[in-house]
């Protein structure tokens, strides 16, 4: 069977030549009909021997996902793209200051099951393959006619639970003959899969790593997210720990703000001594609220006295800008049209 090419790093590629009888650097020649010039029939890949282009073809094909269906909003596009399956995931583009940021989905649905989010209620059907993670760029790009610079893996499910494809996209994102996303601008999110992040932090990697914390205590954080009960905030804080100590990079620990659940003062000082001396930044998320699910959002008022206390304590954090939550395109939001 055929082999989408979007799922082959460089390495992949050139062992692939290299198995094949021909020099490695072929690679670098296909990744730049791919990537630059945003070429997707092998024939027409010049620079390759007539008997190349038809071993290429034979091998592989270039098949895209579909853009079903865009939705437009202030500063933010929602994407929703049919696979090849017919299953449906979502992207979503916004707007910064500082420049255009996608974030993606990395799974069909998510088995974490966080009580506070919409993704979560479709359970996993699948795991994405590298090239459906990539083409949700290269069609945003596409769309937009402009290039993404930076790329959140914060969509539908939980990046971890998807390891190897999602590295590997993130190695062939960051690639400076593919999509040449600089590693900095690159962030991973997960939910707390200790044994990944401990993985994680053996690679040669410079992208950022969040964390989504959302409850300071065991009580409170099992019953919003129910890995806690796997992994308990004990042991993600180590393993959190661990990272920032061989990676020496800062992580980000997001925080969703419910109403009354996780957003009061306790909540916020026990925070701050759950992170003590630890190089974090902490990102509080205004919540957005949905037909579904019985949270709300915290008022302007509870998240700045809980901002407040962070800051007050010498915590680096700031309250994170809202987007999308008039199209259903805000964290926790994406999910499946036809659910
Ligand atoms: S917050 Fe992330 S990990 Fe949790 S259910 Fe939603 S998509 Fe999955």
């Amino acid at each position: 069977m055929k082999e989408n090419i979007f799922n082959y790093s460089r390495l992949k590629l050139e062992n692939y030549f290299l198995e094949n009888g021909e020099k490695k650097f072929k690679a670098v020649q296909v990744m730049e009909w791919l990537y630059d010039k945003r070429e997707y029939n092998f024939y027409n890949f010049s620079n390759l021997k007539k008997e190349l282009q038809k071993k290429l073809d034979e091998d592989f094909t270039t098949e895209f996902i579909e853009i079903e269906k865009f939705l437009e909003g202030k500063d933010v596009k929602k994407f929703l793209f049919r696979l090849k399956d017919q299953e449906k995931i979502e992207a979503v583009l916004m707007i910064h200051d500082y420049g255009i940021s996608v974030c993606i989905s990395s799974q069909v649905g998510c088995n974490m099951g966080c009580k506070f989010c919409e993704s979560g209620r479709l359970k996993k059907v699948r795991n994405l393959e590298t090239y459906e993670m990539v083409e949700q760029i290269l069609l945003i790009e596409k769309y937009i006619n402009k290039r993404v610079e930076r790329v959140v893996i914060m969509g539908i499910g939980e990046p971890f639970d998807n390891y190897d494809n999602v590295i590997n996209f993130i190695k062939i994102i960051n690639d400076s003959k593919a999509l040449a996303i600089g590693a900095r601008h690159i962030t991973v999110s997960t939910c707390g899969l200790v044994s990944k992040i401990d993985d994680f932090s053996n690679l040669d990697l410079q992208v950022n790593l969040a964390l989504s914390l959302h409850a300071p205590t065991d009580e409170l954080r099992s019953k919003l997210m129910p890995v806690n009960q796997v992994y308990n905030l004990d042991t993600v804080m180590k393993s959190i720990k661990a990272y920032i100590a061989k990676t020496n990079r800062r992580v980000t620990i997001e925080y969703v703000m419910l109403n009354m659940v996780n957003d009061n003062i306790a909540d916020a000082l026990n925070l701050v001594k759950l992170i003590k001396g630890m190089n974090v930044y902490v990102n509080l998320i205004p919540y957005n609220e949905t037909s579904h699910i019985e949270f709300n959002k915290s008022s302007k008022e509870r998240i700045n006295k809980f901002y407040e206390v962070l800051k007050n304590n010498k915590v680096n954090v700031t309250v994170r800008k809202e987007f999308g939550g008039n199209i259903k395109a805000a964290c926790g939001q994406l999910r499946s049209e036809s659910d």
